[in-house]
């Protein structure tokens, strides 16, 4: 694209005559340093740091980011990091430095993907924008995979897919990362995907023009009760999602319906629940399908309101409902916090301190206390930050963004890392639970504090978040307890054999521990009655072996009657 109509596109977005002279100049060195460069797809190499800029520009970003995602390739190229300050500035050439950094890193395998992932949350901690520029700069990478090397496909998209979407999803921007899962989808699951483009063919336009008869019934309505509809617009679901939501429903198409949707935008959140109330009047509700993320956001800020109704001719229609507000930040999620207004200012100031993302400071600290590099990393990374979550109330009334299956420890070491450590119990909905308890949804949750409580190894069985779980390993390393368990000596075992009297009995019997190499640490015997003997014998369990076989051995001797093997007294 020719700058002339690079000027005018970014222009329209309202980047006044500063920002585009900022930018004309990250422009022009970005061509000269690309000039001799190709694409896979033979095209010239600036088409690529173009695509990258101007999405990170329709998301308004500041001048400065677009000026990076510009210039986000050239250190690659051969241009430094100090010629780029000299010309540039600091900020600028800081991004572009950010942006290097991640991709100087390439994925070979899990331990890579790691190493990779750690880097960019790094880059996160310090500046977001730059993990902005690399996920557009992944999805126009994504965008054009087609034209790169059979094998390097697959695994590319498999990263994007594990790494970068629910990284997406993280920051708040569901279209993004919902588009970047459409795109991985051919590459990981190509049979899959062809089967199910085949299936829902037709189906999605069908269900356009079912929604089309719909959309003036619910304008005429809302319009009626005084609401005013800024959009009603029907939406596609996407391939992704409804081949996620066919999996989860063992295939069934019929319990997948909505394939498409409708999404009503209003003006205030009061009128989102007049809106509701609208279309609750129309069509009978499902139950168990309204779903108030208004009144409590999902952890990564998403606020909506979703209902399913069984509308004409008993078709299945899914309703979200959002203010305008609501709707711009569920498509630039955290973006939204450093739009660019034309007066040559942010908008808002860029904040991580917001509670919405405070999983980003989750992650600073994460990282600080950790610096293992390792397929248990990213374990842990994806337990605690790609899984679903579940939330969860203080008693005030604050929501905890905890992963799913999350105990009272981890709330409490949510809450703070001194409740945590002396926490003596925990009430949820007001009944007191053990600390094993899983939280649900919604539960209110209330930590009971003692000053002489403090953690035990025990803790751990139960604790899921690795915060929780890094601070009890700290505690119990501190207070010379962690390797205890561990170094705790073998337990003994005894088994005590019932039997006739006889000569030899007990050399039997020994002979059966001895032919598998079990020594006996010791053993009595006492008179039950005149006949009968009650042999008891100490010894340490062999790994592997199953005691079941040595009972069976045992009660195969002459003159035994009964035996068991018990934990020593
Ligand atoms: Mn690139």
């Amino acid at each position: 694209m020719a700058w002339n109509e690079y000027e005018q596109k970014i222009r329209s977005w309202g980047y006044g005559d500063d920002a585009i002279s900022m930018i004309k100049k990250a422009y022009v060195f970005a061509a000269e340093a690309h000039k001799n460069e190709k694409r896979m797809s033979g095209e010239s190499y600036l088409t690529h740091p173009i695509a990258v800029s101007l999405k990170v520009a329709e998301l308004r970003l500041d001048p400065q980011t677009v000026s990076a995602a510009l210039l986000h390739d050239v250190v690659e190229s051969g241009v430094t990091t100090k010629k780029l300050e000299e010309l540039f500035g600091k900020e600028i050439s800081f991004l572009v430095d950010g942006v290097t950094k991640v991709d100087r890193i390439r994925y070979r395998g899990v331990e890579r993907a790691v190493e990779s992932i750690r880097k960019m949350f790094l880059a996160l901690a310090e500046d977001i924008r730059v993990v902005i520029i690399k996920l557009m700069d992944r999805l126009h990478n994504m965008q054009t995979l087609k034209h790169v090397s059979a094998h390097k496909r697959k695994r590319i998209a498999l990263e994007t897919l594990e790494i970068f979407a629910p990284l997406a999803d993280r920051l708040g921007m569901w279209e993004l990362k919902a588009e970047l899962e459409d795109l991985c989808f051919p590459y990981i699951y190509p049979e899959e995907h062809t089967w199910l483009t085949e299936q829902i063919k037709g189906k999605r336009e069908a269900g356009e023009q079912y929604l089309a008869t719909l959309k003036p019934m619910v304008e005429a309505e809302l319009v009626n009760e005084h609401i005013k509809p800024v959009t009603i617009a029907y939406r596609t679901k996407h391939l992704f999602s409804i081949w996620k939501k066919l999996v989860r429903n063992d295939m069934d198409f019929g319990r997948v319906l909505d394939l498409v949707g409708m999404r009503i935008v209003v003006e205030s959140a009061d009128d989102c629940y007049y809106a509701m109330g609208v279309i609750h009047k129309l069509w009978k509700p499902l139950p168990g399908r309204i779903k108030d993320y208004i009144a409590l956001p999902k952890p990564n800020g998403y606020q909506s309101l979703h209902t399913t109704v069984i509308g004409p001719q008993k078709h299945v229609v899914d309703f979200q409902i959002r203010t305008v507000t609501m709707n711009y930040e569920a498509e630039y999620g955290i973006a939204a916090h450093w739009a660019y207004d034309a007066s040559g200012k942010p908008k808002s100031a860029p904040r991580l301190d917001d509670k919405r993302y405070a999983w980003v400071q989750q992650l600073q600290e994460w990282h600080k206390s950790h610096d293992g590099s390792s397929e248990e990393t990213l374990a842990a990374l994806k337990i605690d930050f790609f899984k679903d979550r579940i939330f969860v109330l203080t008693p005030k009334g604050d929501v905890i963004d905890l992963p799913e299956g999350a105990t009272p420890i981890d709330f409490a070491y949510h809450i703070h890392s001194e409740i945590g450590d002396h926490m003596f119990g925990a009430k949820v909905n007001g009944k007191m639970v053990p600390f094993s308890h899983p939280l649900q949804l919604g539960d209110q949750v209330e930590i009971i504090v003692q000053k002489n409580k403090h953690p035990t190894s025990d803790w751990l069985d139960h604790a899921k978040t690795s915060i929780a779980r890094n601070r009890i390993r700290g505690y119990l390393r501190k207070a010379g307890e962690l390797d205890a368990p561990k170094e705790k000596k073998q337990k003994i075992l005894e088994a005590v054999v019932l039997a006739k009297d006889r000569v030899g009995l007990l050399k039997d019997i020994a002979s059966v521990f001895s032919s598998r190499n079990i020594n006996i640490l010791g053993h009595k015997s006492d008179h039950q009655t005149k006949n009968f003997s009650r042999i008891t014998l100490k010894f340490k369990p062999k790994k592997g072996l199953p005691q079941s076989a040595l009972l069976t051995q045992i009660k195969k001797i002459p003159d035994v009657e009964s035996v068991a093997i018990q934990e020593e007294k």
